[in-house]
């Protein structure tokens, strides 16, 4: 039995339970399977696999809370504090029903490899609650909030591990989040990411997952002789990354012609308006649909099918498994050549391995959404160092980076002879990088 092989059935045993983790293992370990064959009696040796699929520590923990009858409610907290051997643990915190520890393993665990390929100092971890703020009180939230760093902070630090926010977590937790640190440990320090501006958050954070969405597309684009200028390009949701891609891909020039939220989709064959989105979705919280009241030469279209309209390049930046293989060939017949991935995991398996086979320019989200996690760490180094950099000066950084993780993706591709693979690059640099510091610091 091949190494791979035998650590992913030794997870499946040791993990019962927790099917997205074995998932996640499943298809990142298949894709490094040319560099681990290639180095297998060493990684075997020094165990590498059996540390690389274990976290390093899972927190789990009780959130006492009182809500706003003055009844107490109990939810499960945690902390996966995946692997260090890079940088402090960094990854965000996901407050959302659904959450238990396979999601927060499978997370973390892609983390890791998304961090490593920034280039930044970064090491993997993620965390949460099943807690729904949806409809909750303030107070209700700030209490939850309060109560969960009571016991998270022992846990984390500016230098050991520093949270982000992700679903159900925004500004308002992480400022709450913020404050109950503070306030017990004394510490004003950048122990979150995704802070307010005016106590340590970064300009261009919320631009920075969009933006570098379409950064990479660019460099891939150009990388294989084609330009995104004069492009029809295909964008699905219309929140935060949606938004910005859209903002980014337009000011290079293309043609993004549609939007999307979880009602339906709207079809602009002479352009997106953004302004009119934002002001749906910024300031109304409105849905996609009122786009027609204000542009009626746009088309609504309720359900799905946004993969339906013909173009050149498609971003889906809603949701995890939005893009099927369905889906994947009505845009392959459509004329589609170039996919980058937004959100994470947007296209399932059975989509993602067709674009592969089919070799169309494909980029997938642990490389195309990583500028939000980079700006996250281009905030704690403004943190650290007490400064403020200005919105040009990040988004700066977050161009070179993005530049840097296309080099890196497709240097890996090519070294392993698959050329223009994306994915098995990006997974690849991402584990090389990794797996070089933990030999280089023992047994730990
Ligand atoms: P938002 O909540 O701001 O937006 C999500 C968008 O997707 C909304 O328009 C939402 O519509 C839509 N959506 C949700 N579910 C569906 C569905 N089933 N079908 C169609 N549309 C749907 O989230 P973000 O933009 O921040 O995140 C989007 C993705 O990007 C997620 O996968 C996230 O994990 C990933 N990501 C985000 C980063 C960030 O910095 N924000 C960083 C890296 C990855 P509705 O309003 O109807 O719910």
């Amino acid at each position: 039995m091949s190494y791979v092989d035998e650590i992913y059935a030794k997870v499946v045993e040791q993990n019962p339970g927790e099917p997205e983790f074995h998932q996640a293992v499943k298809e990142v370990l298949d894709s490094l399977r040319l560099v681990i064959d290639a180095n297998e009696d060493r990684y075997r040796k020094e165990g590498i696999l059996e540390r690389f699929t274990e976290p390093e520590r899972v927190v789990s923990f009780r959130v006492p809370w009182v809500d706003d009858k003055g009844n107490v409610q109990v939810n499960k907290g945690y902390r996966v504090q995946f692997n260090s051997a890079i940088g402090p643990y960094k990854g965000g915190l996901r407050f959302h029903p659904s959450v238990n520890q396979s999601i927060l393993k499978f997370l973390g665990f892609e983390q890791v490899l998304k961090n490593s390929l920034t280039g930044l100092p970064m090491g993997g971890g993620k965390g949460g609650s099943n807690f729904d703020p949806k409809g909750k009180s303030d107070r209700e939230v700030m209490s939850f909030c309060q109560s969960f760093m009571t016991e998270l902070y022992r846990h984390i630090g500016k230098d050991a591990d520093v949270p982000a926010g992700d679903i159900g977590v925004g500004g308002r937790e992480i400022g709450y989040l913020f404050g109950q640190y503070k306030r017990i440990t004394k510490l004003y320090e950048g122990v979150l990411t995704g802070k307010g501006l005016t106590f340590g958050g970064s300009l261009a954070r919320t631009q920075a997952t969009g933006y570098g969405l379409v950064y990479i597309l660019d460099e891939m684009l150009k990388a294989n002789g084609k330009e995104l200028a004069g492009k029809t390009v295909l964008v699905s949701g219309s929140g935060n990354v949606a938004i910005y891609a859209c903002e980014k891909a337009q000011q290079l020039g293309a043609k993004v012609v549609s939007m999307s939220d979880s009602n339906g989709y709207i079809y602009d064959p002479d352009g997106i308006q953004l302004d009119v989105v934002k002001d749906i979705k910024e300031v109304r919280r409105g849905r996609i649909k009122e786009y027609v009241d204000a542009v009626p030469t746009a088309k609504y279209t309720e359900g799905k099918g946004v993969w339906t309209i013909p173009a050149d390049i498609a971003l889906p930046c809603a949701t995890q498994n939005e893009l099927n293989l369905e889906d994947a060939k009505t845009l392959l017949a459509n004329g589609v050549f170039a996919v980058a991935e937004g959100a994470n995991m947007p296209s399932t398996r059975e989509a993602t391995d067709l674009f592969v086979e089919k070799k169309i320019l494909f980029m997938p989200g642990k490389a195309a959404n990583a500028g939000g996690v980079a700006t996250s760490g281009l905030e704690q180094s403004q943190n650290s160092l007490r400064l403020s950099w200005t919105f040009e000066e990040v988004d700066q950084r977050l161009q070179n980076i993005m530049k840097d993780i296309f080099a890196k993706a497709d240097d890996a591709a090519k070294r392993y002879g698959v050329p223009g693979n994306y994915v098995a690059g990006a997974n690849i640099a991402g584990f090389e990088k990794v797996v070089d510091a933990m030999l280089a610091q023992g047994i730990v």
